[in-house]
């Protein structure tokens, strides 16, 4: 276990993505104050209380949100997620990143994102799926295919996309629904790839970004050495995607804590032994580290995959890697950034690097509207050539932003890629005209 640590940063989700809009903001002199203020607030937050008879026969009560960021270039979309420290702050946060995310990608969507403050560890299935159905209906018409369609979050899955569907479906009878949710299984209209997509994205990021920025000699991932904190939906499937592709993981962890192996970890002995020990500690010839220690392993590629605020103030001067790649969604704090900015090592940011995610979801409602099923291949490289095109268009604004600034800052790539979806946005909504 990991020790407890003191914390003098401000945490906040909100308060975080505020101050990157901010940093992204010094490059938008001409955005007027009133529209910045407007993308600064969500347009629409719900939040709902509701009880649960749980499978002990007590009765709980759970809450839920919904946030609607944005919507000027089309419905909300963002996932939903089942976590016990979860607050109306943190759904907001997240629902700025997906605004961000979906612009960047040239998605036709607006940023939303959703949760339940409950610990799916300790509920049964049966519970979650009273929970689902039940959060959803309390949703009613706030949520639709036209409107605001979620997804997988942390904790959620195919499973719950089917209850989401099922749910709404009996709502509204009659049409077809299948749009109304991403992230669904194949049999109920889900789309090949999607289960993988994101740990895709972020592979076909980190190779792109290598190949058209190299790093001191690494220019693919051929034998590159790669941390991994994380092993669920995204870490995982990552750690095998990146081994194919001729990298060797090292290190690889979930909230128990991690494992180390300097020659590279044997992949299919890990998930053997995650599926019977439900962790990963203990793998047999591996050396145990803690989730803090795993991040400053000395390595080419990081990839924290887990959860928010992971490098920080505390632990940044430690980190060694040559990138760092956010597959999770805010893994790394402003102050974070700052000190990785001077010490010259490069981020791959979230709403870039984990946009796999979100963009086969719009492959998936694109196939739910038209009754299509895409072939995997097809959808591998459309999501890829998706991918390729934003890491090139991030990558030549941040050589603008250099170019044209008369100061001798230095710039980030999340502050690139955030001015590049701030400007897509800003220009949507004042070419649509301010309403009335
Ligand atoms: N939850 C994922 C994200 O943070 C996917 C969202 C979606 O597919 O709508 O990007």
């Amino acid at each position: 276990m990991d020790k407890e640590v003191t914390f003098t940063e401000d945490l906040d989700s909100s308060n975080i993505r505020i101050k990157q809009f901010d940093r992204a903001r010094r490059h938008l002199a001409d955005l007027k104050q009133g529209l910045i203020e407007f993308l600064c607030h969500p347009k629409r937050s719900i939040c709902v209380s509701f009880p649960i008879e749980v499978e002990d026969g007590s009765i709980r009560t759970f809450q839920g949100f919904r946030v609607l960021h944005n919507n000027s270039l089309g419905p909300g979309k963002g996932g939903i997620r089942y976590h016990p420290d979860l607050d109306l702050s943190e759904v907001v946060g997240l629902a700025f990143l997906m605004t961000w995310k979906c612009a960047l990608m040239n998605l036709p969507y607006g940023g939303a994102k959703g949760g339940v403050v409950c610990n799916p560890k300790e509920l049964s299935e049966v519970d979650l799926r009273h929970i689902t159905r039940r959060f959803i209906s309390e949703l009613g018409d706030n949520i639709g295919p036209y409107t605001d369609i979620p997804a997988p979050d942390m904790y959620t899955d195919e499973k719950t996309m089917s209850w989401i569907y099922d749910t709404y479906d009996i709502m509204h009878p009659g049409r077809n629904n299948r749009p109304v949710v991403t992230g669904k299984p194949i049999s109920l209209g889900g789309s090949f790839g999607r289960h993988e997509a994101t740990a895709r994205g972020v592979l076909n990021a980190t190779e792109h970004f290598l190949n058209k920025s190299p790093l001191n000699g690494l220019d693919d991932l051929d034998g590159a050495t790669v941390v991994i904190q994380g092993y669920g939906n995204v870490g995982s499937i990552a750690a095998h995607l990146f081994r194919q592709a001729g990298a060797k993981i090292i290190a690889i962890s979930d909230s128990q804590g991690g494992v180390y192996k300097k020659a590279g970890l044997d992949l299919i002995a890990l998930d053997q032994h995650k599926q019977e020990q439900n962790t990963v500690v203990g793998l047999l010839d591996t050396t145990s580290v803690s989730n803090n220690d795993l991040l400053t392993l000395e390595c080419d590629i990081l990839i924290p995959a887990a959860i928010g605020n992971q490098i920080n103030q505390n632990n940044v001067e430690q980190i060694k890697a040559r990138v760092i790649v956010e597959a999770a969604n805010g893994p790394i704090t402003p102050i974070a950034d700052d000190t990785l900015l001077a010490k010259g090592i490069p981020v791959i940011p979230d709403i870039l690097a984990n946009a796999g995610g979100v963009i086969v979801s719009y492959f998936e409602w694109m196939q739910n509207l038209e009754n299509e099923q895409w072939t995997y291949d097809e959808v591998n490289e459309k999501l890829r050539r998706k991918m390729d095109k934003a890491v090139e268009i991030v990558l030549d604004c941040h050589k603008t932003l250099i170019a044209n600034q008369d100061d001798d800052k230095a710039v980030d790539l999340r502050t690139a890629a955030l001015v590049v979806a701030i400007r897509r946005i800003a220009d949507v909504t004042l070419s649509r005209g301010i309403w009335p």
